[in-house]
């Protein structure tokens, strides 16, 4: 008779962070012997591997796929349209340091966040760039249900979720350096962290806020 194998300890999802996004990935047990894959399916990640393999082995696969899979999941973000999805936000929500409420935008509230985070952003990118002496070819500002922001560094691209400006400036600003520092180095490499820290040296604050409070934003902004 076969042994089944119970999958208790085994790993169920694995969180993999991808720039500023946390992406929650299943964890797929095959008979397939030595074979691991990512794959996107219906609009989310999964992880294949063998059944026979013991917990520490598969994190430690993990890690060391992290990197290639950090390039799959961000070609396939270029490939995937952005989301329409408009979200509604609890009556009440912190806006640039303010206090606003949704009553007073009625339908156009994503549009008229969105342009104000553009110009937001479109002001105060430029003032690091110098500091930083990069040139960003373009400033995006767009709706992630995930992330933070991005950055195409062939392209000179940076984009950024309206939703950040939900948390004081001096977090918002960190995004900013991140992704600005990213031009130089696509990567998260000790080289990046020492770029960002260099020039903006609340880097653990900030991270520590996004941490705490970053998944609160992301939800009040779709929360019914
Ligand atoms: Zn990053």
């Amino acid at each position: 008779m076969k042994k089944i194998r119970a999958l208790n300890d085994y790993p169920q999802t694995w969180a993999l962070q991808v720039d500023q996004c946390v992406l929650e990935i299943a964890i797929k047990y095959t008979r397939r012997r030595g074979s691991v894959a990512l794959k996107y399916q219906n609009g989310n990640w999964v992880f294949y591997c063998p059944q026979n393999l013991a917990p520490q082995k598969i994190a430690s696969l993990l890690k060391g796929y992290q990197a290639d899979f950090e390039h799959l999941i961000v070609s396939q973000q270029l490939k995937s349209a952005p989301s329409n999805q408009i979200p509604s936000i609890a009556t009440e929500f912190s806006w640039l340091g303010e206090m606003r409420s949704k009553l007073e935008f009625g339908d156009s509230l994503e549009r008229v966040l969105i342009g104000e985070a553009q110009q937001y952003f479109t002001e105060k990118v430029p003032y690091y760039a110098t500091q930083m002496r990069l040139q960003p070819k373009q400033i995006k500002v767009k709706s992630y249900q995930a992330c933070w922001g991005n950055c195409y560094h062939q392209r000179g691209l940076l984009q950024f979720n309206w939703k950040l400006l939900q948390a004081p400036s001096w977090v918002v600003d960190y995004v900013i350096v991140h992704e600005l520092a990213h031009l130089v180095h696509p990567n998260h490499s000790t080289d990046f962290w020492s770029l960002v820290h260099r020039h903006y040296p609340q880097t653990p604050q900030a991270k520590r806020y996004l941490k705490e409070n970053g998944q609160r934003m992301m939800h009040l902004a779709i929360a019914e």
